[in-house]
């Protein structure tokens, strides 16, 4: 993994220029708190002798970002998580602390940080100077109140070979559609890392499900999108996911609006400015509810999402944002025909900054597992048959000058050991990856995970109606499948497994857990075995 400047002057720098554009954001018109400086809080200014009404912690624990020697560390105070977190005015003292063991009788690190109103009264410790490939425990304190106890866990070293690594990724778990009775089974099976692959929260307005509520029309402001992470992170199944493991975070599209893509909305009434500040909202707390560095502040309107973390020369993840630098989707949206503005060869759909960076970072890569961490379906799925095959815009099948610029890329590299994770929509697939999907024969360059929501779109079903027709017109295609759940993979040297874990249902608690399908992919050999 490549060093991050956390606590160097490009740290203060870094948070000085977020400070500045939250000026000049402020004087253009929009309506964010400034950040105070350390320097402008008067001593006795800061709350740290709270006696609190009910739980801070009612939000959580969390790590994540973990490299061979440290993570990130998080939580929010919020004893009204509806409510702008319902706190007292001002900055308020957190104490953290860090363990190796359990019951944290031995305190490792410790150390105090502001939680402040600017950023929702949210706290990013990054802890250092840990030993690489361990698991280690953490707790917060605050005035009288005390969080639970999260695990967390480091990486191999740079140089390290493991044996194994064990992960479950997951997506879409709108709130109202039914309860996150997936991640309950995700914490008993064994796992160093947690990956979610956007679709975190979704902002709209309440619907008509009886099971759940949104609190809120649909969100637009920054208090709307902290009240509406405050009630997604009530969900006590959530909660026991985030103090499982370490997570990696990327967004899709709910996290801000429903299929953005850049600065345009699906909606073409829009205003760009009203809304490059709504998504300044959205990306605010966004970074404020999750467990992510401080090279991923935002920066105004901007926030770099996309970066790259290794385990050890087992895997490296390269986490993708599929959503902030894309052209606008072509031919209008939806599910259409692959031409017009699907094959224009200036489309993009990283942006060509991002995908210079993953393009260096692939060549330079020694891990034995590439793994993509992104959000819509790389795989050039066509629906119905024949002439009339339909492709959905939002999808890589959209932009398909950079789908086949990232499968050249694959296709190009000393090893063919790419592993595509994908979120967004709400069902399962196993695809084998060609770089042309007119030309089968050549062989596949990588496969492709999509794995299903923990709850969008409810109970969900094992096969669907046009099942056949699909196989028979997309043979790349291996499994599919639209129940709920998440999918959990085991990590070798020579094999990567694949476990398509789902529920029955969620419109009401205790459903059980099932093993839908199971994939193995052998080292160098980018093809589906069941
Ligand atoms: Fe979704
Ligand atoms: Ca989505």
């Amino acid at each position: 993994m490549r060093p991050r400047f956390f606590g160097t002057r490009k740290d203060w720098q870094m948070a000085e220029r977020f400070i500045a554009s939250r000026r000049e954001f402020l004087m253009a018109g929009g309506s964010l708190a400034i950040l105070p400086l350390a320097s402008q809080i008067a001593p006795g200014a800061v709350r740290s002798r709270i006696a609190w009404a009910s739980d801070p912690f009612s939000l959580g624990v969390a790590s994540g970002e973990p490299s061979s020697s440290g993570m990130v560390l998080w939580t929010r105070l919020a004893i009204d998580p509806v409510d702008i977190g319902g706190n007292p005015k001002g900055p308020i003292e957190v104490v953290w602390e860090l363990s190796d063991d359990p019951s944290m009788k031995t305190i490792l690190k410790s150390g105090k940080i502001m939680a402040t109103e600017a950023l929702g009264h949210s706290v990013h410790v990054q802890v250092h100077g840990l030993e690489s490939n361990r698991w280690y425990w953490y707790r917060f304190h605050s005035g009288d109140a005390s969080s639970r106890i999260g695990r967390t866990r480091t990486t191999p070293g740079s140089e390290q070979m493991v044996d194994e690594l064990r992960f479950a990724f997951a997506s879409c778990q709108h709130y109202e559609s039914g309860l996150f009775t997936a991640y309950e089974h995700m914490v008993t099976e064994e796992l160093d890392l947690i990956l979610h692959l956007g679709d975190y929260i979704y902002e709209g307005a309440p619907g008509r499900s009886s099971l759940r509520k949104h609190n809120s029309p649909e969100i637009v402001s920054l208090d709307d999108y902290r009240n509406r992470y405050g009630l997604y992170k009530s969900d006590e199944q959530l909660q026991a996911a985030h103090a499982y493991a370490p997570w990696l975070v990327v967004w899709d599209d709910h996290e801000f609006d429903n299929n953005c893509a850049g600065l345009i909305s699906e909606e073409l009434w829009v205003d760009p400015r009203e809304f490059a500040l709504r998504r300044a909202n959205a990306y605010q707390a966004y970074y404020e509810n999750q467990p992510l560095g401080v090279g991923s502040m935002p920066i105004g309107a901007d926030m770099k999402l996309y970066r790259d973390i290794a385990y050890g020369k087992l895997a490296s993840f390269a986490m993708l944002d599929t959503r902030q630098y894309r052209s606008d989707q072509p031919n209008g949206d939806g599910a259409k025909k692959l031409d017009g503005g699907a094959m224009h060869p200036k489309s993009t759909m990283l942006g060509s900054q991002q995908e210079a960076w993953l393009f260096a970072h692939l060549q330079e890569s020694e891990a034995r597992w590439n793994v993509l961490g992104q959000q819509v379906m790389v795989g050039r799925v066509g629906r119905s048959s024949g002439e009339s095959k339909l492709y959905s815009m939002d999808q890589w099948s959209g932009y398909d000058a950079p789908r086949k610029r990232l499968l050249g890329q694959l296709k190009q590299m000393e090893q063919a050991n790419t592993v595509v994770l994908t979120g967004d929509i709400h069902s399962n697939w196993a695809n084998e990856l060609y770089e042309d999907f007119d030309k089968l024969d050549a062989g596949p360059v990588a496969v492709e995970f999509v794995g299903t929501s923990i709850s969008s779109g409810g109970n969900g079903y094992a096969k669907s109606k046009q099942e056949d027709e699909l196989f028979r017109e997309n043979p790349f295609i291996k499994f599919h499948n639209a129940e709920r759940g998440y999918v959990s993979c085991r990590v070798t040297q020579g094999q990567w497994q694949t476990f398509y874990r789902t529920v029955e249902y969620v419109d009401r608690p205790g459903a059980a857990l099932q093993t839908r399908a199971e994939f193995v992919v052998e080292h160098n050999k980018p093809q589906l075995m069941g």
